[in-house]
């Protein structure tokens, strides 16, 4: 069975090719510190599923 949670996800990249209507319609999507795995704030974090239209 498949435990991975889901949720919407509001995105405001609007020239990535997942975004629609500010909403990111990405099967899945990866976060990721910028360096290493840890991160301090949120502007230390970025979505690497980003690919541009
Ligand atoms: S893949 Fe990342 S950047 Fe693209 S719409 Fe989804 S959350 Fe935003």
């Amino acid at each position: 069975m498949n435990q991975h949670p889901s949720m919407e996800v509001m995105c405001h990249v609007n020239n990535c090719k997942f975004n629609e209507a500010n909403y990111c319609f990405a099967p899945k999507i990866e976060v990721n510190a910028q360096s290493g795995d840890q991160a301090s704030s949120s502007t230390e974090t970025v979505c690497t599923t980003f690919k541009p239209q």
